[in-house]
């Protein structure tokens, strides 16, 4: 049996080995015992840069449930910003193809558009949404909003709305007809200027889940509700009835 660790073995081992090393590790040689042996130094390791930055959190997937159309906001300028999942977070869209754009003017009893509904009609609708968002949490902070912004909803609310008739009978209100995107956008863009314009603008409130953060309107007689639904408050009761659940029985 060959032994092992002799010189022989060794040179065929930096043999092996030499054309992954970096030219500064050159070997050396060094007598131990007698025999000249090949030392093939550790690399030098660079130390990795300190990291002073928070780690970033990872967020969980977004669920098909999730992505379903939601109604919690109370007002239909609200409706439309809450078509965009989690603004301050994961921010995942739900309106994304003309198919679920005109299920959601459906939900919110507004006219359909006789024309197809474009990628631009979309880019549109969410350059709006986008407006109504910053505009409202600027003066819920009691901020200037943007004029960018300001201009945007005040563009979309100087458009023609769609035009009202009575019905036959005399009655009622004549089904609109020949309406377009635009004035789809009108309707909608007009309700920001009402609420932000109204007495309501005191009752925007942003939901208390801190995994909700949707933006409601406040129509209690109190003015005291903090959950954009029964559900957001019934789920962080839960949550703190197991950690008093779960803390009790460690004890
Ligand atoms: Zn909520």
């Amino acid at each position: 049996m060959k032994e092992f660790g002799n010189a022989n073995h060794y040179k065929v081992l930096y043999s092996a080995l030499r054309f992954c090393l970096p030219a500064r590790t050159k070997p050396t040689q060094q007598t131990i015992l007698g025999r000249k042996i090949m030392k093939i130094p550790f690399p030098a390791i660079t130390p990795p840069p300190q990291n002073t930055a928070v780690e970033p959190v990872s967020l969980p997937a977004v669920t098909e449930k999730e992505l379903s159309l939601k109604f919690r906001a109370g007002c239909l300028a609200l409706y439309l910003v809450e078509t965009l999942g989690e603004w301050t977070r994961r921010r995942f869209e739900r309106i994304m193809n003309e198919d679920i754009w005109r299920d959601w003017l459906h939900h919110v009893d507004l006219p359909q558009p006789v024309q197809p509904i474009s990628e631009e009609d979309l880019v549109q609708m969410r350059e709006l949404r986008a407006a109504i968002y910053v505009v409202v949490q600027a003066v819920r902070r009691g901020d200037i909003p943007p004029s960018a912004e300001l201009a945007c909803i005040n563009g979309w609310a100087g458009k023609a709305p769609p035009p009202v008739a009575l019905d036959s009978q005399g009655t009622g209100l004549d089904p609109y007809t020949r309406v377009t995107q635009h004035q789809v956008l009108a309707l909608i863009a007009r309700d920001a200027v009402t609420l932000l314009s109204g007495p309501l603008r005191d009752r925007i409130r942003e939901c208390a889940s801190t995994q909700c953060p949707v933006l409601f309107v406040d129509r209690s007689r109190r003015g005291d509700r903090i959950w954009c639904s029964a559900s957001c408050g019934a789920r962080l009761a839960t949550a703190r009835y197991r950690h008093r659940h779960a803390s009790s029985s460690h004890c």
